[in-house]
């Protein structure tokens, strides 16, 4: 059975012009694209994707970061879609990245690290739902 995750390419990647790379990696792993928006997202909108990181110490400077510039937001599916593209993503400090991995090709610091993907079943709902009305999903 085919599984739903959901990205974000982040404003990063976009501003250095690789947003079409990212999306060529995604294509390269077997990726299917469900659904895909370029968009500008507002801080209350970062913050209310980023809630469970609310009490952290960079939220403030990650939600920032976040509403900086327009961001690319997908669903995608393939089989194991959350683990394998959580490997394919690499470590969230990009001096921790794996070669070949997303991460390690793109993110330029622990904040500023070029790709998002959800942990696990219940945040990809979560995640998918906050930014995908059903309609845009079929
Ligand atoms: P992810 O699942 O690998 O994206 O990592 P987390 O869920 O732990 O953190 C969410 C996002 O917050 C990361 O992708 C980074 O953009 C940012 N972040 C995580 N840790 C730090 C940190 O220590 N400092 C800063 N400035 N940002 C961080």
């Amino acid at each position: 059975m085919p599984q739903r995750t959901f990205s974000i390419v982040k404003p990063d990647a976009i501003r250095a012009g690789h947003a079409g790379a990212v999306l060529a990696e995604l294509d390269k792993a077997g990726f299917r694209i469900v659904a895909i928006k370029k968009q500008s997202i507002s801080k209350a909108q970062a913050e209310g994707f980023y809630y469970v990181h609310r009490e952290r110490p960079f939220f403030a400077a990650l939600t920032d970061f976040m509403s900086s510039g327009p961001l690319v937001l997908m669903v995608l599916e393939k089989e194991n879609a959350i683990a394998d593209l959580r490997k394919l993503m690499g470590a969230t400090n990009p001096a921790n990245a794996e070669e070949g991995t997303i991460r390690k090709k793109f993110a330029t610091s622990i904040q500023e690290n070029a790709i998002h993907g959800s942990d696990a079943e219940e945040t990809a709902a979560f995640e998918i739902g906050y930014w995908f009305a059903g309609y845009e999903l079929i």
